[in-house]
């Protein structure tokens, strides 16, 4: 769909029994301060949006999802002087005060008191134009921007704002000292914890996964594949505790399997770390004693989301290592935003890491 200078098309979500609904609103004239207006140039598919789209998350509708995107700067309002009309660049998923204790005591934005998040808010909050399936976005004044190099194709950079970030978040809590870290999924999170850590020098980065195309990504990620199917499992896990015998120095779960739990507590050594990341989602009850946790001494922990150094970093990190990973055969060549429909049923079957769309 190609838009006029004026206009923006914009695909709304109605509600998850209700077809998505193709819209052209008209371009807001001027930005307020702080504000930029920003014409989106690619857009990804978070599972969290499939969620959103079946059901199975609530959120207020009408509204425009989408989250994970990258695009170049049309309009700036005042207070960004560091930011210009052509620059290409992402941004980050929660806008924030940056003065409620959140944003400053707790180092923790991503749950300031006012927040508010792209591609979770309806059409009535402020100009609409608050997700990335469109094409055109207005970001807040206070959200975090992020400029990219040239060296970063629109695929390699489009999932850095929500899947990157909160994976940098998660393994920058892992203590220096880790040798062994298990993580729990290869999917898109898992794919880009096993790069992290393997270029932080960690020596065994054992992954595990029970879909066969899932596993055939984590050697290229620096990963040591681990075989989760019933048949193979018993072997894999030898393969753990071959190279960490008195069990690994930190687990990372971005699965969002509750069931996968006591096995990673049971693979921690005394000591160990554990991150959750993936359970986010009512149905995470664990089955797990407190008595585990206090008698081998562990830490577990919960990451959502990220602070606007993640982002930093996490662009960053895909600069330096562009040319040891293949970042952009994760993500689907763009379906046209007209029919997100399509590119939705795509990123249902799993056959991609992220569908990406383009207006
Ligand atoms: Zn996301
Ligand atoms: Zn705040």
């Amino acid at each position: 769909m190609k838009n006029s200078n004026q206009n923006a098309f914009v695909k709304i979500f109605n509600g998850p029994d209700r077809p998505l609904q193709s819209e052209t609103w008209p371009l807001p004239e001027t930005v307020g301060a702080g504000e930029v207006l920003v014409e989106i140039a690619l857009a990804t598919i978070c599972g969290s949006d499939l969620h959103t789209l079946s059901g199975q998350r609530q959120v207020a509708t009408p509204t425009i999802l989408g989250h994970e995107a990258v695009g170049r700067i049309v309009k700036v309002g005042s207070m960004r002087e560091e930011l210009a009309p052509g620059d290409r660049v992402t941004w980050s998923i929660a806008d924030s005060c940056g003065t409620c204790p959140a944003c400053t005591e707790h180092k923790l934005p991503q749950k300031c008191q006012s927040l508010f998040k792209y591609g979770h808010a309806p059409n009535s909050d402020g100009t609409g134009f608050n997700g990335c399936y469109a094409s055109h976005i207005v970001l807040r004044q206070g959200t975090h921007i992020v400029k990219l190099p040239d060296s970063l194709s629109d695929r390699v950079v489009a999932p850095a704002n929500c899947a990157l970030a909160t994976v940098l978040n998660a393994v920058s809590r892992f203590p220096d000292s880790c040798q062994s870290v298990l993580i729990q999924g290869a999917g898109l999170l898992g794919l880009y914890a096993c790069a992290l850590l393997h270029e932080r020098g960690v020596e065994h980065v054992f992954c595990v996964d029970i879909q066969e195309q899932r596993l055939a990504q984590i050697e290229r990620f620096g990963g040591i594949l681990i075989d989760g199917r019933a048949e193979h499992y018993p072997q894999s896990r030898e393969k753990i505790l071959a190279a960490a015998e008195y069990g690994v120095d930190a687990v990372l779960e971005v699965a969002g399997v509750a069931a996968l739990v006591p096995e990673g507590i049971r693979l921690l050594r005394p000591g160990g770390y554990y991150g959750f990341v993936g359970m986010v989602h009512p149905n995470s009850q664990l089955a797990l004693t407190g008595e585990q946790i206090i008698r081998k001494c562990l830490t577990l922990y919960g990451i959502h989301n990220y602070a606007p150094w993640h982002l930093e970093q996490a662009v960053q990190f895909l600069q330096s290592s562009i040319d040891k990973y293949p970042y952009e055969s994760l993500v689907s060549a763009p379906f046209p935003l007209a029919k997100l429909e399509d590119a939705v049923k795509m990123a249902q079957t799993q056959e991609w890491c992220r569908v990406s769309v383009r207006a």
